[in-house]
């Protein structure tokens, strides 16, 4: 035996493949594989040892053949477990040049959602970050790109086989066994290679821009399929006009799997996806998940491009690939269905990278990556979100065009090929002359974000900003070790003065600053520091600009939705910072009670009912919910549960009705409008169960009325919800009882929600949102937590894979109190789980300053409450 390569071993450049022809039999029956590859390699110099990634694969034959010699090499192979590398040892060295390495192996699906996988009556494969190795033996590492020439032996009659490329010939033998040749790609990462076979049906094939697209689907959600097919051919043709370039992989197929880890994955021309993220059911799906359908679609289409034809070099630019298509799906969708708003869930998002960014805990969007296991634990919220946030902010600074041209102009130098993010910002820099390099790398190598202080003041007769920045910590006993960070932030300032509303643009890179509003007339009537919220900053206003803004926001349509979001937000951030009280706080919220844009009253209902479910003592709930009640319930009642008329009503509309009705129903619990939505609710099944085209519920109040319906389920109800929660076809309704399941509040009930996480009627995919749903109900709060502690085994079983242990860590978070801390402390100290050591610190962080938080909110609330 040789010492092992160890965890962080990476393969050396010195042998490169070029392309791949790999046959795989997969045993449906028995779930195990065979397979053989040739690959053809370039050798930089003679060697006696290639290695190649493989985990869990019984390599039983591997030899060489090189040009102009006869006989093959025959080599030994060497499994080394750590580095998760087979090595093919040769008794003579193969020459430098080309040669064509020859393997035949057998393997068994894996257990988790990846490599190799069953999902129901389907077999399929998720391969990033790193577990192509799981199938193949192959250079299972970004910068090694080939070509793949894929042929599936024995694929038994009636079974549908998808890969990357179309099918190129299929042949079937005198039992019908067929096989099947898909069609060769263009050079490819190994993580981008795809295989399903099974029970899968597709919709009629649509053409956009010459590429036929498919959606697929096991055969009784094709009903569901007509709305991403739409998305797909509606966007498709958007991106090819961002980039300058045709899409480049020929087919388009789309493929909903029934138990799936992420919310989809971009292997080229055959993209795969939680069903939930693709299958929907015009009719009842709320708006909120059309969009995130529309938001995913679009986000795995723009990996086409930015991902797979160009690829990151190593996984510490993975950041980059997500950064770039979460920010151009919120662009193209924009521009797809101008009237969703979409911009505004994105800030919605951007918040939750706001306050993963504020802990201590936090990292750099780019790290320093050693192996494909730390790969995987960057896909975070700063990842996605805050990256996003930062490419939006510099597009922002940039202007549209000369961004887009800096795009198009690293896509055509690299396409093809591998890129860093540094090739970016020097063709960012380049289309525009700016210094986008130092910009960008500041944003994306420092840990953290700015807290901008705003004063305003008169210098030499000119009103002028006063300007600060520091690193913002959600624990107001933080504090920065070593030098402060300071960020060159490109701020846009708007202000209104005597003549009309003004912008002006500043770069602002030291502590503090004097920025003269050079263009203004008379006096100002208010400041906005972060204009349209597209910085990622926070904004900390004096107080004479805090009430000017108020005073805006109350009387003009100066201060836009967006803005208004930014700002509770903010200010709800400063709170739990120690550097407001709950109380002014609420008073704010109170003043903007008759808010009419539905994103911003989504942004004040959201806080309340945060606070209402973890920061109010017990004895006082029931005077907070009334205050909840109070501030909303006239605007409800002028909306009622529907449209007067039964005319249609904008969107707008609707979701304001939504938000309303979440306060009164959700966070109020006013006893009429529960009674009511129960009602409802109830109704809305027997109507839809009876095949009833419509239900006189609109879909954007679905999941209020279940829940509240879920809340007082009885054993009757549960086990209705139950059978709907295995039953319902479309994906979204699915969700929605399973996790009304874990909402039920009475006792009878309780231990069957529990209970339930550990049954089938959990699948793993959902098991986790489950429990963090279970931990986050008073009611089943308890019981769910002593199951996670007593039947670990189990629990860490059904989240067998690290980013389903990641989200099993992070579902602690939601018990509230300081002895759960302590106990979680203590158990996680016990039962360490090392591929989330990230999430567990910034789990343990968070659990720590709500703790405090709590403790130190409580009497605040109270206080408030008295003369409320
Ligand atoms: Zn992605």
């Amino acid at each position: 035996m040789s010492p092992s390569l160890g965890k962080n071993f990476r393969l050396p450049r010195t042998v490169l493949p070029g392309a791949y022809r790999a046959e795989l039999s997969v045993d449906l029956e028995h779930d195990s594989f065979e397979g053989t590859v040739a690959i053809d390699v370039t050798l930089a110099g003679s060697a006696t040892q290639v290695h190649l990634h493989a985990v869990g694969l019984s390599v039983t034959a591997a030899s060489a053949d090189v040009p102009g010699t006869a006989q093959p090499h025959l080599a030994r192979t060497e499994v080394d477990v750590e580095s998760e590398t087979v090595t093919l040892l040769f008794a003579s060295p193969l020459p430098a040049g080309a040669a064509t390495l020859h393997l035949t192996w057998s393997g068994r699906f894996s257990p988790g959602l990846r490599g190799l996988y069953r999902a129901g009556r389907i077999a399929v494969t998720q391969f990033e970050a790193a577990d192509a190795r799981r199938v193949f033996p192959c250079f299972d590492e970004p910068a090694f790109k080939a070509t793949w020439e894929l042929t599936l032996r024995d694929v038994p009659p009636g079974v549908t086989a998808l890969s990357n490329g179309a099918i190129a010939e299929e042949t079937a033998d005198a039992a019908g066994k067929r096989r099947i040749r898909f069609t060769r790609t263009p050079v490819l990462s190994s993580y981008l290679i795809a295989l399903a076979l099974g029970d899968l049906v597709s919709s009629e094939p649509r053409t956009a821009s010459n590429v036929p697209v498919r959606t697929w689907a096991v055969p009784a959600k094709l009903g569901l399929t007509a709305f991403a097919q739409e998305a797909a051919t509606a966007v498709l043709p958007r991106l090819e006009s961002y980039f300058g370039l045709p899409y480049p992989f020929g087919k388009l197929d789309q493929l909903g799997i029934p138990d799936f880890e992420a919310g989809a994955m971009e292997n080229a021309g055959c993209i795969t996806f939680r069903e939930v993220a693709l299958l929907l059911d015009p009719a009842t799906a709320p708006l909120a998940v059309q969009k995130r359908v529309a938001e995913v679609i679009t986000h795995e289409l723009a990996h086409q491009w930015f991902g797979n034809l160009v690829t990151m070099v190593w996984w510490d630019d993975l950041w980059l690939n997500e950064a770039f298509a979460t920010w151009m799906a919120f662009k193209i969708v924009a521009d797809w269905r101008p009237e969703w708003r979409i911009w505004m869930d994105f800030e919605v998002a951007k918040g939750s990278a706001l306050v993963l960014d504020a802990m201590q805990s936090a990292h750099p969007i780019r790290a320093e990556i050693q192996n494909a296991e730390e790969a995987g634990e960057s896909f975070d919220a700063i990842t996605y979100e805050k990256g996003g946030a930062v490419l939006r902010m510099i597009e922002g600074y940039l202007g549209e065009e000369r961004f887009r041209e800096g795009i198009r102009l690293y896509m055509r130098r690299h396409r093809g090929g591998n890129a860093t993010a540094d090739d970016l910002w020097g063709a960012l820099g380049e289309a525009s002359g700016e210094p986008i390099v130092e910009l960008a790398n500041g944003w994306i190598r420092r840990t953290g974000y700015p807290l901008v202080s705003v004063a305003l003041a008169t210098a030499a007769g000119k009103p002028t900003l006063s300007l600060q920045q520091r690193r913002f910590f959600s624990d107001p006993t933080a504090q920065e070790t070593g030098a402060p960070t300071r960020w060159l932030i490109p701020m846009v300032v708007r202000y209104r003065d005597d003549e009309g509303v003004k912008e002006q643009r500043v770069l602002f890179g030291e502590e503090t600053a004097q920025v003269t509003l050079a263009g203004a007339r008379g006096s100002i009537k208010f400041v906005e520091a972060n204009a349209g919220a597209v910085g990622f900053y926070r904004c900390r206003y004096d107080g004479p600009l805090l009430a000017q803004l108020g005073q805006a926001i109350a009387t003009s349509g100066d201060v836009a939705p967006i803005e208004r979001m930014a700002l509770v937000s903010d200010q709800w951030a400063l709170v739990r910072a120690g550097a407001g009280n709950v109380g002014a706080f609420l008073d704010l919220v109170k003043a903007m009670a008759g808010e009419s844009d539905p994103f911003v009253l989504d942004e004040l209902i959201g806080r309340l009912s945060l606070l209402e479910a973890r920061h109010v003592a017990d004895g006082e709930r029931a005077a907070f919910q009334k205050v909840v009640g109070k501030l909303f319930g006239s605007s409800a009642a002028l909306l009622g549960w529907q449209s007067p008329s039964g005319a249609a009503e904008a969107d707008d509309t609707r979701l304001r009705r939504a938000a309303l009705l979440r306060a009164l129903v959700i966070v109020a619990r006013d006893p009429g409008a529960v009674a009511e939505a129960e009602s409802r609710a109830l109704k809305h099944i027997v109507s839809t169960g009876a095949g009833a085209a419509a239900s006189s519920l609109d879909p954007n109040l679905l999941d209020l009325a279940i829940t509240a319906a879920a809340r007082n389920a009885d054993g009757g109800r549960f086990d209705d919800f139950a059978r709907r929660a295995t039953t319902e076809l479309d994906p979204a309704s699915k969700r929605r009882f399973l996790h009304a399941l874990a909402r039920v509040e009475a006792a009878p009930v309780v231990g069957r929600a529990v209970e339930a996480a550990m049954t089938d009627l959990v699948p793993m995919q959902d098991f986790t949102s489950y429990l963090s749903v279970l931990l986050s109900n008073r009611a089943t709060r308890e019981e769910a937590w002593r199951l996670i502690r007593d039947r670990w085994a189990e629990v860490h079983a059904k989240a067998d894979s690290p980013m389903l242990l990641r989200r099993l860590i992070e579902s602690l978070g939601a018990l509230p109190e300081r002895r759960h801390l302590e106990e979680v402390e203590a158990f996680l100290a016990a039962h360490p789980i090392p591929a989330a050591r990230q999430a567990t610190s910034q789990t343990l962080e968070r659990m720590r300053m709500d703790a405090a938080l709590r403790e130190r909110l409580m009497p605040e609330i109270s206080a408030w409450l008295a003369h409320a």
